[in-house]
């Protein structure tokens, strides 16, 4: 059996039938933007690798730090002890976030850091006496990720999970915002859709500990941006009401969105915030739940104290030197004017997709860029086109989309663009 028919036949790959998991690339290696394959042809990761690899593959200051640490101790257990790396990838997140936001809690991937932002929502509500207050409200067209609690608030019609739909928690929906990132803003709630909202915690406020969102920008549910104003609202709103406003930044953290977090557009902070994706750099895996100090002492003063969770590999410190290195990286480099660059440039050069039949809206928002059509993409498509045209896209549902790493050239954008159109048009 060859490795490749090995893997057909033995591994699961993400969301595929083991009966036709259809068409793989073997990867020998990677440098900067560039996949290489084992038939020594290389293509551009325009996915950033599920957006993770936001300074490219194989950074040298991620690698040597990651060097430096396997070397040195590249796991313990966190209960009890502490280590460098943790406490350096804190101090730097800390700095990172919103005043007020610095209580951090590690974990292993973005699911895992939703199932403990929900979980410290609910430990919350019951040290206020809210004992009640253990659903959760959110919009549609969300994404949160693939274990139980993170499942029930992902959109329960359209979204991944609408399989499991009898077997997860009732969670309350609300639409997602309607106006759209650039559009004028309306203040009047009927039409901006936070009467909704206000309507939903009128009546249901007592039995809900949090509302959480992707904010400004909807990603595995659709690359959907609406418009920052929407969240000032929900925040006045859940403030009034006494409801957690959780962040899901998984995707948008860390410049994606061209903001250093999506938030940073509305101006506001939650009450807890999960990050995880490109906090290595994409590296490894990793994540953390930030939340201020009246939560993490409101969970502290309550009965039982602790916050009761606490994974197996919760702070692994080769990831978190792999963590502090990117932040390092974020931290003295230029991210904020190379995104907007990308952002420039894609929007000049997936201007022409609008022209054609076949496409239904074009929208772009720092390095993210959306081709959506009319039709669902058939991803073997896509993986046939890498072939041809060196550039590797995973599109889902009616989206042909990219999200470059920070650090692609001029000319690499401009081949991920074209391969794009090409593939909206239909010709590869
Ligand atoms: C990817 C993602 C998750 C889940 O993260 P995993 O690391 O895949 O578990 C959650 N929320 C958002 C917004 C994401 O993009």
């Amino acid at each position: 059996m060859t490795p490749m028919e090995f893997d057909a036949r033995h591994l699961w790959h993400p969301y595929t039938n083991v009966m036709d998991p259809g068409p793989m690339h073997l990867i020998t290696g990677a440098e900067g933007v560039w996949l290489t394959r084992d038939d020594g042809g290389k293509m551009i990761d325009a996915m950033s690798s599920w957006w993770c690899a936001i300074h490219g593959h194989r950074h040298p200051v991620i690698t040597d730090a990651m060097h430096r640490q396997i070397d040195q101790l590249p796991h313990v257990m966190f209960g009890g002890l502490t280590h460098d790396p943790a406490i350096e990838l804190g101090r730097r997140l800390v700095e990172f976030m919103p005043e007020g936001l610095d209580r951090v809690f590690y974990s292993d991937s973005g699911s895992v850091t939703i199932e403990v932002a929900l979980k410290m929502a609910v430990q919350y509500q019951m040290a206020q006496g809210h004992a009640h207050r253990v659903e959760f409200a959110t919009i549609r067209g969300g994404y949160h990720g693939d274990t139980w609690k993170a499942m029930s608030v992902c959109d329960p019609v359209n979204g991944m999970h609408g399989l499991f739909a009898g077997a997860l928690s009732i969670q309350h929906f609300l639409p997602r915002p309607s106006i759209r990132f650039d559009e004028e803003w309306c203040e009047d709630p009927i039409q901006n859709g936070l009467a909704e909202l206000e309507q939903l915690l009128e009546r249901k406020g007592n039995q809900i500990a949090g509302l959480i969102v992707e904010p400004v920008v909807q990603g595995a549910g659709g690359m959907y941006f609406y418009h920052p104003a929407w969240l000032r609202g929900a925040k006045e709103l859940c403030d009034e009401y006494g409801i957690l406003l959780i962040f899901d930044e998984i995707a948008t953290g860390f410049g994606r969105s061209g903001e250093l977090f999506a938030m940073d557009h509305a101006g506001i902070a939650p009450d807890i915030i999960c990050v995880g994706k490109a906090l290595t750099g994409g590296h490894i895996t990793l994540s953390a739940t930030v939340t201020s100090k009246n939560v993490a002492e409101g969970i502290g003063n309550s009965e039982a104290g602790v916050m009761m969770h606490g994974p197996t590999y919760m702070a692994n410190p080769l990831a978190c030197a792999a963590g502090a290195a990117s932040l390092s990286l974020l931290a003295n480099g230029n991210w904020k004017q190379d995104v907007t660059q990308i952002a420039d440039q894609m929007q000049h050069e997936l201007a022409p997709a609008r022209a054609l039949p076949s496409v239904a809206e074009v929208r772009v928002l720092g390095a993210i860029g959306v081709i959506e059509m009319h039709e669902t993409v058939d991803p073997r498509v896509a993986h046939r086109a890498a072939l041809e045209t060196g550039v590797w896209l995973r599109p889902f549902a009616r989206n042909i989309y990219c999200m470059p790493p920070f650090v692609m050239s001029e000319d690499e954008l401009s081949r991920v663009t074209s391969a794009m159109v090409a593939l909206a048009r239909g010709d590869v």
